[in-house]
């Protein structure tokens, strides 16, 4: 059998889990893994908080598998725009889709597209020093923000607005986001939620963190929080919820220190609109069903919102050629199966839920479902990657391997002083690292 070449779009955790699985499995297969960015690794190098460093460890397992000569990374090589999908298939035995959920989800309210409205994909992107983010330094003179959304990336951006310089400058933060959150003058910081604690989806390690900020007082009505989880949960989720309302229950109960910054937690707030003549200034929100006390249910009130940034979740972008399932925002597949000869694997084939860790099994499952699919009619073994290095020659596409990457690691490494990594973040600066251009 001549050995099978296979392409997988998106060098995050599910597409280094998905390279890994086949090359196991299928030794002597050449594996190609593109990215539209120079750097590999997704949302553990643009996603993950920069004060969470030991969660990026996890990188170290994945440039084991870069290591393996079958597997190659192409960086800066965007499939849509510098190749298309039916390339893809014309020259590999298989293609994985592994491309992530870029796109904030919309809140859907009046004002949500004044200036001071952002989601967190590109808030987050931003102070990651992912390339093409804008710079919203602006937006950090806000004096009071709002964060909607109660999962643990809302919960990641209350906590490094949050921080002081000095905390900081521990984080790989990029730099222009760090000297913005650094100069900061914000007073008031609102985490939103619009269901209840019982139903926030914070873990409790995250949650907890937010109690140990220095220049940060909790503010938080106690008389919101149910004595216990509702019935009907399973019993890890029963003591999820049991833990964060211990914790919520603390945070009630200190007393103000009147710290610079206060963090508000508000529960059962549904956003209805923000408003504003230039940009943001407030956020109106309806409280909900089992609103707060002293709030009659349905009785709109406003809080001050010249920052607003919404974490209620992703979309998939649409990559052209590629089936695409509009109202669950996700690469449209059975089980990972997008078209003959085509898959999908992570956060595009189930949607935008579940850590790292998830996107193992999800990606191991697709994978295995390709070894099976080549085993069982191995074809005539496509060109493979020889063919797509001329196409992209051709098209003057300067590409990122694996060594260039671990250029780009030394030089952000050795240029950092008492920081973990000082990022490049404009292409231009990452491919004249990687390849000296
Ligand atoms: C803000 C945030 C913080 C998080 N923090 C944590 C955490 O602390 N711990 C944890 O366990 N999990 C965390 N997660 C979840 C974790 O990041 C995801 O589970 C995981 O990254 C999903 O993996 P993925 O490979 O499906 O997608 P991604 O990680 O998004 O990878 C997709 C890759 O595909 C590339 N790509 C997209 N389109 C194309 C294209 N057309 N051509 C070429 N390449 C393309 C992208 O550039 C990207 O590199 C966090 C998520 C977010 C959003």
């Amino acid at each position: 059998m001549i050995s099978p070449a296979v392409a997988i779009v998106g060098a995050g955790p599910a597409g280094c889990y998905a390279a890994d699985q086949i090359a196991r499995k299928l030794p002597g297969a050449r594996i190609d893994v593109f990215d539209r960015l120079p750097t590999p690794f997704g949302l553990v190098r643009g996603g993950v908080a920069p004060d969470h460093q030991g969660t990026k460890n996890i990188v170290r397992q994945f440039e084991r598998t870069f290591q393996k000569p079958a597997v190659r990374f192409l960086g800066n090589v965007e499939i849509g725009r510098d190749l298309d999908v039916a390339e893809l298939a014309a020259n590999y035995d298989a293609v994985i889709a592994a491309s992530g959920a870029l796109e904030d989800r919309a809140l859907d309210i009046p004002g949500e597209d004044l200036p001071g409205v952002v989601g967190s994909g590109r808030f987050v992107a931003w102070y990651n020093g992912i390339p093409g983010a804008a710079d919203l330094s602006p937006l950090l003179r806000a004096r009071s923000v709002a964060v909607i959304g109660n999962g643990n990336v809302a919960l990641d951006i209350v906590r490094l607005l949050g921080k002081d310089r000095a905390a900081l400058e521990a984080t790989d933060m990029a730099r222009p986001a760090l000297e913005a959150f650094a100069a900061s003058p914000v007073t008031d910081l609102w985490l939103v939620g619009r269901r209840g604690p019982a139903q926030a989806s914070f873990t409790s390690a995250e949650l907890a963190e937010l109690g140990e900020l220095p220049r940060v007082s909790i503010r938080l009505d106690a008389a919101g929080l149910p004595p216990e989880p509702p019935p009907g949960l399973d019993e890890a989720a029963a003591r999820t919820v049991a833990r964060n309302l211990e914790i919520l229950r603390g945070f009630a109960a200190l007393p103000d220190a009147g710290l610079p910054v206060r963090l508000h937690l508000l529960f059962h707030a549904m956003p209805v609109a923000v408003t504003g003549t230039a940009g943001a200034e407030r956020l109106v929100l309806a409280p909900g069903p089992e609103g707060p006390r002293g709030r009659s249910p349905g009785n709109p009130f406003e809080i001050p919102a010249d920052l607003v940034v919404t974490a209620i979740g992703y979309r998939s972008r649409p990559i052209p050629g590629l089936p695409f399932d509009d109202s669950r925002g996700i690469i449209a597949n059975e089980g990972g199966r997008v078209a003959p000869g085509i898959f999908a694997t992570g956060w595009c084939r189930r949607g935008p839920q579940g850590v790292i860790p998830a996107n193992r099994a999800d990606a191991i499952g697709v994978a295995d479902q390709v070894v099976a699919e080549l085993a069982a009619s191995p074809g005539e073994g496509r060109p493979g990657p020889g063919a797509i290095d001329a196409l992209l020659h051709a098209r003057g596409v300067e590409t990122v391997g694996f060594p260039g990457w671990k250029r780009i690691d030394a030089a952000e490494s050795a240029r950092a002083i008492g920081r973990p990594r000082e990022k490049f973040i404009h292409v231009a600066d990452l491919l004249s690292v990687a390849n000296g251009t």
